[in-house]
């Protein structure tokens, strides 16, 4: 197996001389890209560190980035071209970025204070424009459990579950970034027992905790993307919520799939943690049995140690200030198919792929009691409801309430880093 490719931007010894707490998501490490305003500025690229983010507009036009990558695709409004240039670029922008930030690196940032702005000013927004979404399905816990309960009669895993990465194309236009409302969505669902089906708001509205990655260069229509290059094309990974109407969903799902059990709402974290950041956590992921075919074979280790978990506070919560609970804790080293495999099967047939679509991994489930990243999983479909420190319960989410998805990066010998959070708080129904 080959070994991590890393380089002085992950050194754990590199400091920055901008303050960053010791927690902190963002060190000098991870260095992630997001699209932000203020009030003086309008949406342009920054990077995060510590509480404070960087103006890459502003550095661009300073010139400091003159030779690496062209002006025009650090002035952007999104994110889009600096996915499709590629990762030589993506790499020489990271070092340079990392030694203006560094102690002891280039002084040209420390003099140019109207560069850098605070967390806290900043509106965050989408990281670019996905014109495509795809979820899959990746992994083997997530989908064993919930085979068990959408089809109790049968088999849990389906025939081609072990050979295929299996996914559907959601809906781009309802992806938001952490922080936007969650409107509880209306449909069509059918009671047990009952004739017809009813049209409603939904009362059995759920999360999916995911991670998602942002491709980069594109392939030519018609032309697959081989596995081994991969991970050249993927940008970097964010955290995801695919907020799901179960009831809307069982009603609807067969023969082709999930459909407006899904697409009302996905949020995302802001903050797109790179390829290039990730590296020092890649691992090898478990073993497939059987043997996928050639076109998915993994000829490295391309999963990646995040160690992600789940907070849930209610409106009575958060009116008495009680901190939100963790309702599930759970690591993405274990999903059955990688990001590369899942890239590598989009592209199989020919379909083109577009810089900035996003990727889904999938509920992320682990095998251990409290491990699995929805609550249908978690109440076993409502029966064990869980116990919020209240003294409330929850089987599935009430209007008020607050998720949060959280995902950290541990490794021994290396610089902890994060993602941010992905948050969003479920409003009532339209009328
Ligand atoms: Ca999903």
């Amino acid at each position: 197996m080959n070994a991590l490719d890393l380089d002085a931007s992950h050194d754990p010894n590199r400091t920055s001389w901008i303050e960053v707490a010791a927690e902190s998501d963002f060190p000098i490490q991870n260095l992630p890209y997001g699209i932000f305003s203020t009030q003086r500025r309008e949406r342009r690229i920054g990077v995060a560190i510590g509480e404070r983010i960087v103006d890459l507009r502003a550095l661009a036009e300073a010139g400091l980035f003159d030779g690496i990558v062209d002006r025009a695709t650090l002035s952007a409004e999104t994110l889009n071209a600096m996915m499709a240039a590629g990762r030589p670029v993506w790499r020489a922008l990271r070092a340079r970025l990392s030694d203006l930030l560094r102690v002891g690196g280039d002084r040209a940032l420390l003099e140019m204070p109207q560069a850098l702005t605070t967390a806290e000013e900043a509106t965050m927004h989408l990281p670019a424009i996905v014109g495509d979404y795809v979820d899959f399905y990746s992994s083997i816990e997530h989908a064993t459990n919930l085979g068990r309960i959408f089809r109790p009669q049968g088999e849990p895993l389906l025939p081609n579950w072990r050979w295929i990465p299996i996914g559907y194309h959601g809906r781009s236009a309802t992806i938001v970034p952490s922080g936007t409302p969650i409107r509880r969505p209306l449909g069509q669902r059918k009671l047990p027992g009952a004739e017809a089906p009813i049209f409603g708001a939904s009362t059995r509205l759920d999360i999916e905790l995911e991670v998602g990655f942002f491709a980069g260069p594109g392939n030519a229509l018609g032309e697959p993307l081989p596995i081994e290059r991969a991970r050249e094309h993927i940008f970097g990974s964010v955290l995801v919520n695919d907020w799901s109407a179960r009831d809307i969903q069982a009603w609807e799902y067969q023969p082709l799939g999930p459909f407006l059990g899904k697409s009302f709402a996905t949020t995302i974290s802001p903050w797109v943690v790179t390829t290039e950041a990730l590296e020092p956590f890649r691992v090898a992921g478990p073993t497939q049995i059987p043997a996928p075919l050639p076109y998915l074979q993994r000829h490295e280790p391309d999963n990646y140690e995040i160690a992600l978990s789940v907070l849930l506070s209610s409106a009575a919560m958060r009116a008495r200030a009680i901190d939100a609970a963790a309702i599930s804790s759970t690591s993405f080293a274990g999903m059955y198919w990688s990001q590369a495999q899942q890239l590598a099967h989009a592209a199989s047939n020919g379909a083109a792929i577009r810089p900035g679509d996003l990727f889904a991994s999938g509920t992320i489930s682990g095998a251990r009691p409290g491990s699995q990243g929805s609550l249908i999983e978690l109440t076993e479909n409502g029966a064990h409801p869980l116990r919020l420190p209240d003294g409330d319960e929850r089987a599935f989410l009430e209007d008020g309430d607050e998720v949060s998805i959280l995902g950290r990066c541990l490794r021994d010998g290396f610089r902890s880093i994060g993602f941010g959070v992905a948050r969003g708080r479920v409003l009532s129904a339209a009328r």
